[in-house]
């Protein structure tokens, strides 16, 4: 019997995972369909509740409903419980797991640039459930300290007394404007600032004249490819990284939830670059 797996969220018109998914699924000649489901938010218990149905395998949950869905579910692995962000689900007999990966593809295409956190000054730009990843990822790596600059800062404050329980050893501050920015050896955009279709596809989460030209300036973002803050970072001088490694990466994590083998990374790369 072929299993569905699905992508929960609200809009998913430009999500780019059913694309390598699947290319991933298929690499493996697995009987599995990766398949959209635009859920609107009143439906979303009973939708996560069908995913018992032993038709299908999971799912990954994207935005809105990240925080959301952990409530849901039967068990959350331990990481997801403390961020309390989970992206991933697995249907074991029915019993639902949830599951954080964005961390692991975080951490992993850092490294793929060679950047190691330990010692370093970060600086965060947004505090939703991406934030939250980010963070806890730098902390298992024992960065120096963590600045967060967020628009709403109740968000910001809620984030830094929840990564304060987890560790002694980084500094953590809420920075008010950008004007307060400190230097910084990493720069993360955890903000839609820049995203196509996303009505803010001009915007910039912060000015270029406080960004410091030898850093590693991160964007989450994955499309377009180049952000406007990407190419104000490289005007400065400063290194630059989009989202689509960490895009993978997170996604090659939940392929292994999903069928307990290593993801095609190369294939699903190239499903992404056809497109
Ligand atoms: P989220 O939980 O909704 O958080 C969004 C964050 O952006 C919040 O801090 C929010 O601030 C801020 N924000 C939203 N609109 C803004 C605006 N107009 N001006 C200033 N700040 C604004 O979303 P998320 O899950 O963290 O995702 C954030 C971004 O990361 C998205 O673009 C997503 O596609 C990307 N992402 C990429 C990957 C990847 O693998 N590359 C993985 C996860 C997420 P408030 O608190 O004030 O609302």
């Amino acid at each position: 019997m072929a299993r569905d797996v699905f992508i929960i969220g609200h809009p998913l018109s430009h999500s780019l995972s059913p694309l390598f998914q699947q290319r991933a699924f298929d690499f493996y000649h697995l009987d599995l369909i990766y398949r959209k489901w635009d859920v609107a938010e009143e439906d979303l218990k009973k939708a996560v509740g069908s995913l018992r149905k032993p038709q299908y395998l999971g799912a990954n949950v994207t935005i809105p409903y990240k925080e959301k869905v952990a409530r849901l579910l039967d068990h959350v692995s331990p990481l997801a419980e403390r961020m309390g962000v989970v992206n991933t689900l697995v249907n074991r007999g029915g019993i639902l797991w949830g599951y954080n990966t964005d961390v692991e593809g975080f951490m992993h295409a850092l490294e793929e640039v060679q950047f190691d956190p330990q010692g370093k000054r970060a600086v965060i730009l947004g505090a939703g459930g991406a934030a939250r990843a980010v963070c806890f990822g730098l902390l298992e790596k024992r960065v120096n300290s963590i600045s967060i600059l967020n628009r709403t800062p109740e968000r910001a404050e809620e984030l830094c007394y929840l990564l304060k329980k987890y560790s002694s050893q980084t500094n953590f501050e809420i920075v008010s404007t950008e004007d307060r920015v400190p230097s910084f050896n990493l720069l993360v955009n955890c903000t839609p600032l820049g995203m196509e279709h996303s009505g803010l596809e001009g915007s910039l989460p912060i000015r270029p004249e406080f960004i410091s030209p030898s850093s590693l300036v991160f964007d989450l973002t994955y499309n377009p490819e180049q952000t406007p803050l990407l190419r104000e970072a490289q005007k400065v001088g400063a290194k630059t990284l989009n989202g689509l490694s960490m895009l993978i990466y997170q996604g090659a994590a939940s392929f292994r939830l999903w069928t307990g083998r290593e993801a095609p990374i190369e294939t699903m790369r190239e499903a992404i670059s056809q497109s």
